[in-house]
């Protein structure tokens, strides 16, 4: 990394938080997690604990690891093997907190167990530093009947519910004095939403019923059909169009129906009705199960938290790239509530011109501009995006766009043309996921700022001064590493799309899905007890009773 010495951009933003001041015997400073999903367990197994007094608040005592909640669904997978209960290093209260108050440093909470002695169970905590990481909840678009009719897919209790609601289609199939048509009805199963979790929940449902099913009730399989309803053109649009296509190709070939193109409009208790989006047509189906996951929203206790720090029209709370809330001493947010908004260059623009300018000549010499390139790609990670999307080199390309032809080595810019430069750099700013990959990384990032913010008492998270011999330590902003993704297609098959473009689909990818997901558990107990189920799974088959 470049040292340039102390001049860089003073970032009003990062630096504008003053550190505390954690002279030896002070109390530990109190930091309060909200949440034990991905990012606040990541969190959490990441902090030094002895640090700091730490409370954690979620009105589940136990962490989930969700990807594999579609197995839960068919019985692939027990639940018990995918939770892993909670930390003993810290402080637990099963409740849910219903309120941040920013002011007064404290957040309000309800007990999820029991009462207290006052006759209701709310109580109140005080923090120094507060960890968002409530996660997000399902949005219904507010489509009518959804919440009433339909099963959800967001926590373990929800993919039991669908796994019960399964079988129960089935036996009330199988009973007597009922006419074809109504059997068709009861076991029309319909996925609503094309995307990885629809997907994965329709490939599901399908194993189970060609490789278990079949043989329990024989006499109704060929009445089973299962049905995906996407508004967009495609299912899986998140993935490359070869993984989409395959997708689609094979649920053609297992007879599962996808159809794309069409908005759910209403949802009744034996009606699911569709508005076709080219023309405006309407349909109903009938149907015996319904699955809606087709859209994350907003918490109440986030939304509210928004309104008060005047972050309103927003789904996510907005971050710096250190990962602290936008206008709030002291809280910080990750994982799903949160998203990360990127400073842009152009705002800064003369800032940074100033700093590579180490000769004020009012010009940069290419040279100058290579002096602070790797600061600036650190703290505007679009540069470096931009760069790549053009196929550029060296920021000599980029600038020799912007100046003419002039000769690369010789060539000396202003500040307009310095701009014009660095203009459509900022459209490449992107915003990650609401995954669990990115949710786990930002538990650690924010973790390792936390283990060591002692150390750096002037700017806990930034600036960008590199340490150059004074001794303090800098954090580098946040920064997604993208790992790749999978998406499991049932009949062992998957297609995964891995970093650098690379694509790979069929029974091996399964293999990988299985290698790479056994891997990811937290601990070696649920490690265990997963890789169990899948082989119990392969002897036996699913348990297909309640
Ligand atoms: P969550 O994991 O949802 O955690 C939120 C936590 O907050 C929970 O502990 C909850 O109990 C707690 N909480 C909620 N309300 C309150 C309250 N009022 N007070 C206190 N605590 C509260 N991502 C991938 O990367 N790969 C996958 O394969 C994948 N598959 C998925 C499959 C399914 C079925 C689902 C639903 C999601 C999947 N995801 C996947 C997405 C991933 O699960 C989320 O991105 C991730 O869980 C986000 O982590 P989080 O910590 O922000 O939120
Ligand atoms: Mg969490
Ligand atoms: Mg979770
Ligand atoms: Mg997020
Ligand atoms: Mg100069």
């Amino acid at each position: 990394t470049a040292a340039s010495g102390g001049g860089l951009v003073a970032y009003a933003d990062s630096a504008a938080e003053s550190a505390p001041d954690p002279s030896q015997d002070a109390p530990r400073k109190k930091v309060v997690v909200l949440g034990t999903g991905w990012a606040g367990t990541s969190f959490l197994k990441n902090l030094d604990c002895s640090r700091y007094e730490v409370k954690v608040i979620s009105p589940r005592n136990y962490f989930a690891f969700t990807p594999l909640l579609p197995s839960v669904t068919c019985g692939t997978v027990e639940p018990r093997s995918i939770i892993e209960p909670k930390n003993k290093d810290v402080t637990f209260c099963e409740a849910e907190c219903f309120k941040i108050d920013a002011n007064r440093k404290t957040v309000h909470c309800r007990s999820a167990v029991g009462t207290n002695l006052d006759g209701n169970g709310d109580f109140m905590l005080d923090y120094d530093y507060l960890v968002v990481a409530l996660g997000a909840t399902v949005s219904t678009f507010n489509t009518p009947g959804v919440l009433e009719h339909c099963c959800f897919l967001k926590e373990v209790e929800d993919a039991q519910k669908i796994r019960k609601g399964v079988i129960d289609c089935f036996e009330k199939a199988s009973l007597p004095n009922i006419s074809e048509e109504e059997k068709r009805k009861i076991l029309h199963f319909v996925v609503i939403g094309g995307g990885p979790t629809g997907v994965e929940f329709a490939a599901e449902m399908h194993d189970f019923l060609v490789e278990d099913l079949v043989k329990l009730y024989p006499a109704i399989q060929d009445l089973v059909k299962i049905t995906i309803i996407q508004s967009a053109e495609h299912i899986l649009t998140m993935f490359d169009e070869r993984i989409a296509s395959f997708a689609e190709q094979k649920f053609k070939r297992d007879g599962i129906e996808v159809c794309t193109g069409f908005r759910v409009i209403k949802v009744s208790d034996d009606l699911i009705t569709m508005k076709r989006k080219s023309d405006g047509e309407e349909l109903s189906v009938p149907y015996g199960m319904a699955v809606w996951s087709a859209g994350i929203g907003t918490r109440p206790v986030v939304m509210d938290f928004m309104q008060q720090i005047g972050q309103t029209n927003r789904r996510a709370l907005a971050t710096n790239e250190w990962l602290r809330v936008r206008e709030c001493e002291g809280v910080y947010a990750i994982g799903d509530c949160a998203t990360v908004s990127q400073r842009k260059i152009m705002d800064d623009i003369s800032t940074v011109f100033k700093m590579a300018d180490k000769d004020n000549s009012g010009t940069l010499t290419l040279k100058e501009i290579n002096g602070v390139l790797d600061d600036i790609c650190i703290r505007y990670p679009q540069v470096e995006l931009y760069m790549k999307s053009m196929h550029m080199l060296d920021i000599a390309d980029l600038i020799k766009g912007a100046v003419g032809d002039s000769h690369k080595e010789s060539m000396v810019v202003d500040i307009e043309e310095f701009k014009k430069a660095l203009r459509h750099v900022d459209s490449q700013v992107k915003n990650a996921p609401a995954t669990a990959q990115v949710a786990a990384q930002q538990g650690q990032y924010l973790a390792q700022c936390f283990n060591k913010m002692e150390k750096c008492r002037e700017e806990p998270e930034g600036p960008l001064r590199m340490a150059g011999g004074s001794g303090r330590h800098f954090f580098r902003p946040f920064r997604y590493k993208h790992f790749g993704q999978f998406a499991p297609l049932g009949g062992e098959q998957a297609a995964a799309e891995l970093p650098g473009d690379w694509v790979s689909m069929g029974h091996s990818t399964q293999w990988l899905w299985y290698s790479v997901y056994a891997s990811k558990q937290v601990s070696w107990r649920t490690r265990v007890l997963v890789v169990s189920d899948w082989t119990r799974r392969f002897i036996f088959g699913r348990d297909s009773s309640r």
